[in-house]
């Protein structure tokens, strides 16, 4: 069998330690039997055909700014069965004008009350199911993420807030995604918003939540020739790019 292929792009924001993570993810889908390419530039998602020749793509690139052309390209990559899958702000605080992009990815950052070494609990969700298998409730000590949050998404785990206190305090508690899924087109979308540096990403249940993460989001296209061969009628869909008029 050929082995699954995932780009990792990594750049933007350096308090995150692209590089770092990058290499940690790496590891992770190597380990998995992934070939790997490791991309430090945007301009990896230039190229439409490459794109949707992969498996998986792992956005590791917190507040850039992309093309509209290259976000439009990894939207179309996903829609026909690539996955998406990462964490923190490399995925969810990518692009911040860019709303084609968090419209794909299901939430924005915009805030994290208390800043880093806040002490909070990661609840995983009973119907959680495979994906976070063998990972149960944890604390951690870094930014407790507060995003918002596309209400299609699947949440397998959720955070209590108010921990540290805020405007937001004053509000009913709330508890916040951690991890969710979802579809965009056939495509499978997965992200965790844990992962402020590299040694949050080097915990062993956030390091086990990214690598069940990769491998479900990888297997979208897998899973989608699969039903398209159950029912031709998949055959006809429209690829639906959205970005006509939000991006000018
Ligand atoms: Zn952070």
């Amino acid at each position: 069998m050929d082995s699954k292929r995932a780009l990792i792009v990594w750049g933007g924001w350096l308090g995150h330690e692209p590089e770092q993570v990058a290499a940690i993810f790496r590891n992770v889908l190597e380990s998995d039997g992934f070939e790997v390419e490791v991309s430090d530039t945007l301009e990896s998602f230039a190229d439409a055909d490459k794109l949707a020749a992969l498996d998986l793509i792992v956005p590791v690139w917190t507040m850039g700014q992309i093309e509209q052309a290259w976000a439009r390209n990894v939207s179309t990559a996903v829609q026909s069965g690539v996955g998406i899958a990462g964490c923190h702000g490399g995925m969810c605080d990518s692009f911040r004008t860019n709303v084609d992009w968090q419209f794909m990815t299901g939430g924005q950052w915009v805030a994290h009350p208390g800043n880093d070494g806040v002490e909070y609990t990661v609840n995983i969700k009973p119907a959680a199911g495979p994906i976070l298998e063998g990972i149960g409730d944890f604390k951690v000590k870094s930014e407790q993420y507060y995003l918002h949050v596309d209400p299609a998404v699947e949440v397998l785990a959720t955070t209590r807030f108010p921990v540290a206190p805020g405007p937001h305090s004053l509000n009913k508690p709330v508890d916040m995604p951690v991890v969710w899924t979802k579809r965009w087109g056939v495509g499978r979308v997965y992200y965790c918003s844990l992962g402020h540096k590299a040694d949050i990403v080097e915990m062993p249940q956030v390091k086990q939540m990214m690598r069940q993460g990769f491998r479900w989001a990888a297997d979208g296209k897998r899973s989608a020739r699969v039903d398209a061969a159950a029912s031709s009628k998949n055959a006809d869909k429209q690829t639906y790019t959205g970005m006509a008029d939000s991006q000018l």
